[in-house]
This record gives structure tokens, sequence and C-alpha cells, in this order.
């Protein structure tokens, strides 16, 4: 078990998972958090004053909200607000399904970047990987993504390889609009999925297969080896958490303690997320 050692770091993003909530079902989504009290928006931004209060000798900051779908939490725009205002970089992961100009022009306002999560970008793959609504709408990620380029956001592109997308062709979207940032990760399948009977497993040739296939020599190759422990999130209810031992071992609430305290309770390991290069944003402008 490595120690959480706050100072020596140059670079850190803190990744808050607003919500298990979400209009898609993916077999293989990992957003499987206890939300029996979650933290509200202001409750937020008293954990998220907290930890910037802890990391201001840190020179590079980014804030991530995720979930679940982070724009289904009612006021989550005032925590991009927080910490935009105070001088860290912004970002949210989204399935895709509102990000209409309206919402980006309003609520995602204070977003550096706006992440999607795309599998495919063929519909009938999608419904049959459940990244769809039960009424089977899905997203037009192409044109989804072209807006957000559009309105002068960085976008990045988070695809989950597994079972069902391996043989997937994500090209055209790749090469035509050349995300800031394009993330190619292994299905983890040694933590909670929402659909227990699906096996997501991808074997290494056909993940290397995806990865060949797709020619984007700029995409970050994220094994499920360098996801596992090169994260600091946070749950819905506030507590920060790892899956390094196949189920989430988690801090008390943030709202109780402080950051610092929290990570001794979880492993982190930074070099790992220097090694997925989740330090980029320190070169984004
Ligand atoms: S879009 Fe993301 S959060 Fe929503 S069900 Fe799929 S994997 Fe889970």
């Amino acid at each position: 078990m490595k120690t959480f050692k706050l100072p020596s770091f140059p670079e850190i993003c803190v990744n808050f998972h607003l919500t298990n909530r979400c209009p898609f079902r993916c077999r293989y989504c990992h957003s499987t958090f206890l939300e029996e009290s979650p933290v509200s928006a202001h409750q937020w931004i008293e954990i998220f004053s907290k930890i910037n209060q802890e990391t201001e000798h840190i020179q590079f900051r980014k804030l991530t909200l995720s979930g679940g779908e982070p724009l289904l939490v009612k006021n989550m725009e005032l925590i991009l607000e927080s910490a935009k205002d105070a001088g860290w970089q912004t970002g949210i992961i989204s399935c895709g399904l509102n990000l209409s100009e309206e919402v980006i022009r309003t609520r995602l306002k204070d977003a550096d970047s706006i992440g999607v999560s795309v599998d495919s970008l063929d519909q009938n793959v999608n419904r049959l990987i459940g990244r769809s609504t039960l009424t089977g709408e899905t997203v037009d990620y192409v044109g989804v993504c072209k807006l957000i380029k559009k309105l002068g956001k960085k976008l990045k592109i988070n695809t989950v390889v597994h079972s069902l997308n391996w043989d997937q062709d994500l090209k055209p979207l790749l090469h035509s609009l050349k995300p800031d940032r394009v993330k190619f990760l292994q299905c983890r399948t040694d933590v909670d999925l929402r659909d227990r009977d699906f096996s997501g497993a991808v074997r290494e040739d056909e993940y290397q297969k995806f990865v060949e296939n797709q020619f984007y020599p700029e995409a970050v190759v994220e094994s499920e080896i360098l996801q596992s422990g090169s994260y600091i999130m946070l749950d819905p209810e506030g507590h920060l958490f790892d899956t390094v031992e196949g189920k989430r071992r988690k801090s008390p609430s943030l709202l109780g303690i402080s950051f610092t305290e929290g990570m001794e309770y979880i492993y982190y390991d930074h070099q790992k997320f220097q090694a997925r290069a989740g330090n980029y944003f320190s070169s984004l402008k």
C-alpha cells in the first residue's frame, strides 16, 4: 500500500462521480454506487473548497464531473463555476444524450472540456450494449461532437473496449474531428458491473486489434492494469474510493474529514496516472 504524498505532485486531477443515474443502461457500466445520501451541489462545493485549499501548492489542477450522467444532477453547473473561479481546469464526461447547444452554452459554460463516451457509431450495436434509452433513443455522436467543437470546448472521447464493440470502427469520428483527448479503455471486469450476467471481457488480442484499427496514435491506451489505482475519485456520497482489489474501498465522506486524511484510506499511484498521460491538461491551452 502506497501512502499519499500530496506535496510531491506537480499536477492533480480529481473526479467527482455525482450520481449513478443515467438515461442509458450500458451492460458493463461500473456506476453501481450506493446513493442513499447523495451529496447536494452545495455540499460538493464545500468538498471542492476543502480540496482546493489543501492543494493550493499544486500548479495544475483539474476537476472532472462524471457519473452516471452528471447533467442529471441539479445545480451541477455551480460546482463547475466554483472550480473555474478557483483557477482549476474543468470538464465533464457525459453520455451525450442531453448535450444541446443551449445546455453547452448555459450549464456547461464553465466546462473547459466536454467528454463523450462513444463505444460505436453503429446504433444497432449501441442498443445491444445498452447505450440507448428505454425507448431505444441513441446519440448522434458525430453531430454532438461537432457541436462541442463549434462552441469552442475541448473535445474528449472515452471509448470502453469490450466484447460487444472491439470490432467497431470509430475512424469517421476520430479522423474528421481530431478530438483533443481520446482514450481507449479496456473494459474492467474486476469490479461490479450493472449487468452482473454480462461478460464484457475483451481478449488482449481483440483489444489490440481495436486500437490498431482506429489508426489514431494520439489515443491513450488504458489497459485494466493502468486504470487500476490511477484515478482520484469520489462517489455520489462524497467518499474517496478505489477499486484496486476488485470491490470499492472507501474513505469516510469528505464532508467530515480533510482531503489529505481521506487519501490515506485509498490506494492511489501518481506514477500510473502519469503513465496514462493523465496530466495532459497541463499542456492544454
Ligand atoms: S453511459 Fe456511462 S454512466 Fe451511463 S450507463 Fe453507460 S457506462 Fe453507465
